[in-house]
């Protein structure tokens, strides 16, 4: 039975990577601050820990771990990452796990190891157009994110591929753009604009107002957390090492996908924008590079995916 270890198994994406590995068969431990808080973990052990604790990334990765899903990471949305009011945390929590974390799955020899980056490494020049942003793998050179929390996953990345160079660490790295779906923060500070938006539209009367932070003429597009985790085993069992682009192409202005799901919830909103921070005009994910290598594409479109996530958020909201 192959062992893997997730890092951050108690967050969004971890907890659900945790079910997929053990559907697959994987004898999984899961590692994090805090254990999953809209469902049982399914891994076959958890250990609460801190990850910036040299002890804690020796303990959990040993030498007969096979594969390695770092997670971790000290982040959330625009409003925890974009005021720069977090970002010594940001930068100092994430850097001290990753540096932590190379170094012991190289002396440990683990099999392959997965890195989450962010499209947030994207320099911010390209993305001023929200019709035309650019984020193709190579236009990440000459580096310019817009915030630190992009700065240190761009960091992170190379010292992954470092690593791979220097000590055969079988590296892989992903960027995810923007990953929704049920079980994914809605209401703690750290949710991303799809989670706020539906929540924002779920509160709201109908024929209320909902406040959408700036113009709202920013572009995103948003993958659903089943595509992703499609994205992420194809990865890992590929010759391909990336860094490549796990998105969807499927763009769309914030004030629009407000009134999408309006939609989907059947109620009538007003679009109020107000000042706040908002990231980059544009972006979407360029799944070019990733559908030549992996032949990989989303198989969810946005309504779809939202839908499911709304009728969730919609769940958590009345049972409060
Ligand atoms: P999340 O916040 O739900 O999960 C991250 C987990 O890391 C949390 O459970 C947190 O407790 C844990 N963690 C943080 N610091 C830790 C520490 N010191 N020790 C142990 N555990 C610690 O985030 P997510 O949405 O599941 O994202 C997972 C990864 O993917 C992150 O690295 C994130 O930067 C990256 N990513 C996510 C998105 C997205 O849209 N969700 C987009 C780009 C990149």
């Amino acid at each position: 039975m192959k062992k893997a270890v997730v890092l951050g198994a108690g967050g969004f994406i971890g907890s659900h990577l945790v079910k997929r590995l053990r559907s697959e068969g994987y004898w999984v431990t899961g590692v994090d601050l805090v254990k999953p808080i809209y469902s049982q973990t399914e891994a076959n052990e958890f250990i609460i820990g801190d990850l910036r604790d040299v002890n804690v990334v020796e303990s959990s990765i040993s030498k007969s771990t096979d594969e390695v899903y770092q997670l971790a990471a000290d982040m959330g949305g625009a409003g925890y990452i974009f005021t720069g009011a977090n970002d010594a945390h940001v930068m100092h929590n994430s850097a001290l796990i990753n540096l932590h974390v190379a170094h012991r799955c190289a002396i440990a020899k683990v099999g392959k190891l997965f890195y989450s980056s962010s499209a947030c490494v994207y320099p911010e020049h390209n993305q001023l157009d929200p019709e035309n942003p650019r984020c193709n793998e190579d236009s990440v050179y000459p580096a310019a994110p817009d915030s630190e929390y992009g700065w240190e996953k761009l960091f992170s990345e190379r010292l992954y591929f470092s690593f791979k160079r220097n000590h055969g660490l079988n590296t892989k790295v992903a960027r995810f753009h923007n990953i929704y779906g049920p079980e994914g923060a809605w209401d703690n500070g750290k949710e991303k604009a799809p989670a706020a938006i539906c929540r924002k539209v779920a509160k709201s009367a109908p024929n209320g107002t909902v406040e959408i932070w700036g113009d709202g003429k920013q572009t995103r597009s948003f993958l659903y957390i089943e595509d992703c985790i499609d994205a992420v085993r194809a990865l890992m069992q590929s010759d391909f090492s990336g860094p490549v682009n796990i998105g969807s192409e499927e763009m769309v202005s914030i004030n629009d996908f407000t009134q999408m799901v309006a939609k989907i919830s059947g109620k009538q909103v007003n679009v109020v924008n107000i000042e706040g921070p908002t990231g980059v005009r544009g972006r979407s994910s360029d799944n070019r590079l990733i559908s030549s290598k992996l032949d990989w594409a989303p198989k969810y479109d946005l309504t779809t995916g939202i839908t499911i996530t709304y009728k969730w958020i919609e769940e958590q909201l009345n049972a409060q």
